[in-house]
């Protein structure tokens, strides 16, 4: 098979797989998106794969993001891309970032954010963006913990240059499956308790994205909106996937 069908063959898959956790959770299919994560990948693999219909890529580095960004933005027929920026940010880098995507998944700090508003007002932008929230506790990982959430937003809800849509959580790395299960309930309950908390001081506050390659079964179970797909996008066109 040449790499066009591979990637055809997995992208329905993988819509496949996510349109039925959607009917197993008694949700409607399009209420769930799928951002595929092109990391593994160059440009070229990365506009393959939105030629076979993933039109929502994610990066987790900010200069690899600018890099596809550009080579795929050059390409004469190329499908409309829309990026999503789902790893940390530099304050460094913001700048270079915020005009190149649809959605920022990981704001971590409140150092951060308040980079992201200054640059997006001088820039006449407004900045769709969720919150990384970190449940597992793994030290590793980004994110405002869970206690930390409701003075981030007070402070949050303040800036100007950002719109709030979210939260953006992983599992813990290691995890089992009723693991992930709890964690992703948790981000689920932290979204409604801080709705009710903050009301029409978050009216965007829809959206949830958790749930990768191994977990988005789990995540969809409790209601993810976007869930970020990389490895099984990739199987088959990798060596190691
Ligand atoms: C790599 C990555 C993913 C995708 O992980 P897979 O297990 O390959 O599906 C999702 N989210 C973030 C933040 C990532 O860095």
């Amino acid at each position: 098979m040449t790499i066009n069908l591979v990637l055809q063959s997995n992208w329905q898959r993988v819509s496949a797989e996510v349109s039925e956790a959607c009917r197993l959770a008694g949700r409607d299919s399009h209420a769930v998106q799928i951002v595929g994560v092109s990391k593994y990948v160059g440009p070229e693999l990365a506009c393959a794969l939105a030629e076979v219909g993933c039109l929502a890529l994610g990066e987790n580095r900010p200069q690899s993001l600018w890099e596809k960004y550009e080579w795929t933005a050059a390409q004469a027929n190329s499908r409309a891309i829309v990026w999503h920026m789902i790893g940390h940010l530099q304050r460094n880098k913001v700048k270079r970032t915020l005009p190149l995507i649809e959605l920022l998944h990981s704001l971590d700090s409140l150092r951060l954010a308040r980079t992201v508003s200054d640059e997006a007002v001088a820039a006449g932008l407004l900045v769709r963006t969720l919150v990384d929230v970190n449940v597992s506790g793994d030290q590793t990982k980004t994110g405002i913990a869970a206690t930390e959430l409701e003075p981030f937003l007070e402070q949050a809800i303040q800036l100007p240059g950002l719109e709030l849509h979210g939260l953006m959580a992983m599992s813990s790395l290691g995890g089992d499956s009723d693991t992930a299960r709890r964690e992703f309930a948790q981000v689920r309950q932290l979204r409604e308790q801080m709705s009710e908390r903050f009301g029409a001081q978050l009216p965007h506050w829809t959206e949830l994205s958790m749930g990768m390659s191994g977990d988005y079964q789990e995540a969809i179970a409790e209601g993810a909106t976007l869930v970020r797909i990389g490895s099984s996008l990739w199987e088959g066109v990798l060596a190691s996937a």
